[in-house]
């Protein structure tokens, strides 16, 4: 997962220089890069997780922020892009694939992302 991170910051540098300055097709290409390795990256961390009880969809894995008993903190969110109440987030990817597998969804309040640290959520994620 560090390889994919450093890739994808890698990208994300390039296409932030390339918006002021490049040509259409350039940031076009530079964007499509960046979704492409978002994308090993919700892989990455969704490995292991079956697809969606509900409608058989293919389930997208976060590194972000979440709340804990009131308190911000960072970890994973695995759920499905259809069916919006069906997410298992918590502080380790494994425990978020076990609770996904189960069906065990997360509370949306507690496991709400926020506008808060996505620096500290990638370093946990490196770790
Ligand atoms: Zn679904």
């Amino acid at each position: 997962m560090k390889e994919i991170l450093a890739e994808l910051d890698a990208a994300q540098t390039a296409y932030d220089a390339l918006v002021p300055t490049g040509s259409r097709a350039q940031v076009y290409d530079a964007g499509q890069t960046v979704k492409r390795i978002k994308a090993q990256l919700s892989d990455a961390i969704s490995e292991g997780a079956a697809a969606c009880p509900t409608c058989g969809g293919k389930p997208h894995g976060m590194a972000q922020p979440y709340r804990f008993r009131g308190q911000v903190k960072h970890g994973f969110e695995i759920g499905c892009t259809n069916c919006l109440d069906h997410r298992a987030a918590g502080p380790t990817r494994d425990q978020c694939v076990a609770d996904w597998n189960a069906g065990a969804w997360s509370d949306p309040g507690k496991a709400q992302a926020t506008n808060g640290d996505h620096a500290a959520a990638r370093a946990l994620c490196a770790s």
